[in-house]
């Protein structure tokens, strides 16, 4: 590999003499120095002669030096915070003392060998996600910076964590938006195309190159557990997946229906049911149709789960999600048994949390129930939300109690 220069160099920190400068305009300095993670293309005055991927200073109008930043010459972000001038955390090797610092805090949470080591902008490590599975790890590098330093990176993490293998996970479609290639690659090792992993007391085989995400959805790890303290009776999982909140809850559980829309993850999940010892009905097919027809047949449940996809991809689609996410709490509220409980979630960063409550609250309206909010969540710890980027806060999840018909 060419060598890289002064400013991307993983074992230097920011140095001042070696990068260029691209001046940013006034807006831009005011939104930095609140701690905005992002500066966009329209907020940068100049550029110079600063490199695609590189690390820059970064300059406000009358040449006030503010830090330095990953620079993207395609993207609409077209700086990411690296640091703040005058910062004197922000010596020595940076990228290695963020991803230690990282790591450590989850370990000093009990994350054990399964979580998310990185979550970008929320580590100081911006667009750069690592995720662990016993003895190995995803990596995404999802700028042009943090691409350019892809072999450096993994390189550091096989320092510190030994794996046996590392997969460069680069399908997303944000890479698109850097000008990058979408890829999955094994980076490190050997990876096999099942990889054995327990989490709470759950066995399962996760596909580190096809599947979701890096494999799982590490995020809804902590809400599994915290659904599993209400679970009782009958169990609907709705969106289901490969049986993250099935395989997690149905020990406290009489039956279980699982639901998806996927084959493929409806034939994992049933692998992964018998791994487990678990007696599952596995249905692929379209959830709201489903829960239509449940509801025809009056049937009843004990505890559900609602856990879709993300229905607002962009703000405009958000009238349109809002009616979907009604309707299946609506649904779910009316298929409930007094004392039943629904665990309903959103991955929507769209949709705030007090969005999210008012459509719940209207779909128990409509459904004629009274219903008792117990429990609100969120992404996992170790999704950790940035606090000047409140979209980070993508992941909402309520547990609500039905007390009976109005
Ligand atoms: N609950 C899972 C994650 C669910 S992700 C876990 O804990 O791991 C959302 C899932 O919804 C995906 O598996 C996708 O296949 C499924 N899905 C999307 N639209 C659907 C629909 N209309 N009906 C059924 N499943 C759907």
């Amino acid at each position: 590999m060419d060598e890289p220069d002064a400013g991307s160099r993983l074992s230097s920190a920011a140095d001042p003499h070696a990068a260029a400068s691209v001046v940013v305009s006034a807006h831009a300095v005011e939104r930095f120095r609140g701690g905005h993670p992002w500066i966009y293309r329209q907020d940068v005055v100049a550029v110079g002669d600063g490199a695609p991927g590189s690390i820059v200073r970064i300059r406000g109008p009358r040449g006030v030096a503010l830090g330095t930043g990953l620079y993207s010459e395609r993207s609409r972000i077209a700086l990411r915070r690296w640091t703040v001038d005058g910062d004197p955390a922000d010596t020595g090797d940076l990228w290695r003392a963020r991803l230690a610092r990282a790591d450590d805090y989850r370990r000093a949470l009990g994350f054990a060998t399964v979580y998310r080591v990185v979550h970008g902008e929320a580590d100081l490590l911006p667009s750069l996600v690592v995720d662990r599975y016993g003895d190995y790890l995803v990596i995404q590098t999802l700028s042009q910076a943090t691409d350019r330093l892809q072999d450096q990176l993994v390189g550091a993490l096989v320092e510190r964590f030994r794996p046996a293998g590392v997969v460069a996970r680069n399908d997303p479609r944000v890479r698109e938006l850097e000008g990058l290639v979408r890829t999955v690659d094994v980076a490190y090792g050997d990876v096999p195309s099942a990889v054995p992993v327990e989490i709470d007391g759950v066995l399962q085989e996760v596909d580190l190159r096809h599947g979701q995400k890096t494999g799982l959805f590490l995020d809804q790890r902590e809400n599994r557990s915290a659904a599993a303290r209400y679970a009782h009776g009958r169990l609907l999982d709705a969106f289901s997946y490969d049986g993250g909140f099935t395989l997690r809850l149905a020990r406290h559980c009489d039956s279980v229906v699982s639901l998806d829309s996927s084959e493929d993850a409806i034939a994992r999940l049933r692998r992964n049911a018998a791994l487990n010892g678990i007696n599952v009905e596995a249905r692929s097919v379209n959830v709201f149709d489903e829960l239509r027809a449940l509801d025809r047949r009056r049937e009843r449940f004990d505890t559900i789960v609602l856990d879709p996809p993300a229905f607002a991809k962009t703000r405009s689609a958000v009238p349109r999600a809002r009616a979907a996410y009604k309707e299946i709490n609506l649904r779910a509220l009316r298929l409930l048994a007094p004392g039943g409980v629904l665990v309903s979630c959103t991955c929507s960063s769209h949709v705030s949390e007090p969005d999210f409550l008012e459509i719940v609250r209207g779909a128990a309206a409509d459904a004629r129930v009274q219903v008792t909010l117990v429990e609100k969540r969120m992404q996992g710890r170790d999704h950790p939300v940035l606090l000047a980027l409140p979209e980070s806060y993508y992941l909402k999840c309520l547990v609500l109690r039905v007390l009976g018909s109005r």
